[in-house]
């Protein structure tokens, strides 16, 4: 691979250290701070580019008539429809760049990779968002802020990223 390409991490961008959640906080983890040494980091708030800003109301997904939606906790409002919009707002920050890989924050309605746990559902599932994206970038790694936790699996996955992207 030529030096002169520069290979992107896309990232959830709360866990940067941006106080984008609902309660306006950030959930900073120093792994992915660690990636900037290594790649070009793209950060995206999900919830922030639907336009919902923060502070805001806690969404969870519900599914009905057979699809699964976006409501607010609070005012049972349904945001499905800004899930396109933050899609084509983020296809704006990744431009042409090379990701090979995501860092999602777990947990979230928007950004999880298997661990958001649906309120009328008993199996996790990835949030919104992060699905569509996977289906996006089929030949990218995802992964959560907790799988990179660990010195070994966070030293695996940038050696991974350099030697096989
Ligand atoms: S988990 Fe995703 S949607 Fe929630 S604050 Fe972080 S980046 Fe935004």
């Amino acid at each position: 691979m030529p030096n002169s390409i520069k290979l992107y991490v896309a990232v959830s961008s709360c866990l940067t250290g941006e106080k984008v959640r609902h309660d306006a906080t950030s959930k900073t983890s120093t792994a992915v701070l660690a990636l900037s040494n290594s790649f070009g980091l793209l950060k995206f708030c999900p919830e922030m580019l639907m336009g919902l800003g923060t502070p805001r109301e806690t969404i969870s997904l519900q599914q009905q008539s057979g699809a699964w939606q976006i409501i607010g906790n609070e005012s049972a409002h349904n945001y499905t429809h800004l899930a396109d919009i933050a899609l084509a707002e983020i296809d704006k920050i990744f431009g042409d760049k090379r990701i090979v890989a995501f860092v999602m924050k777990s947990r979230s309605p928007s950004c999880a990779l298997g661990t958001y746990p649906p309120p009328q559902d008993k199996v996790a599932r990835d949030g919104l968002i992060a699905e569509r994206l996977r289906l996006k970038f089929p030949s990218a790694l995802f992964v959560d802020e907790q799988q990179l936790e660990n010195d070994v699996a966070f030293a695996e996955f940038v050696h991974t990223l350099k030697h096989e992207s």
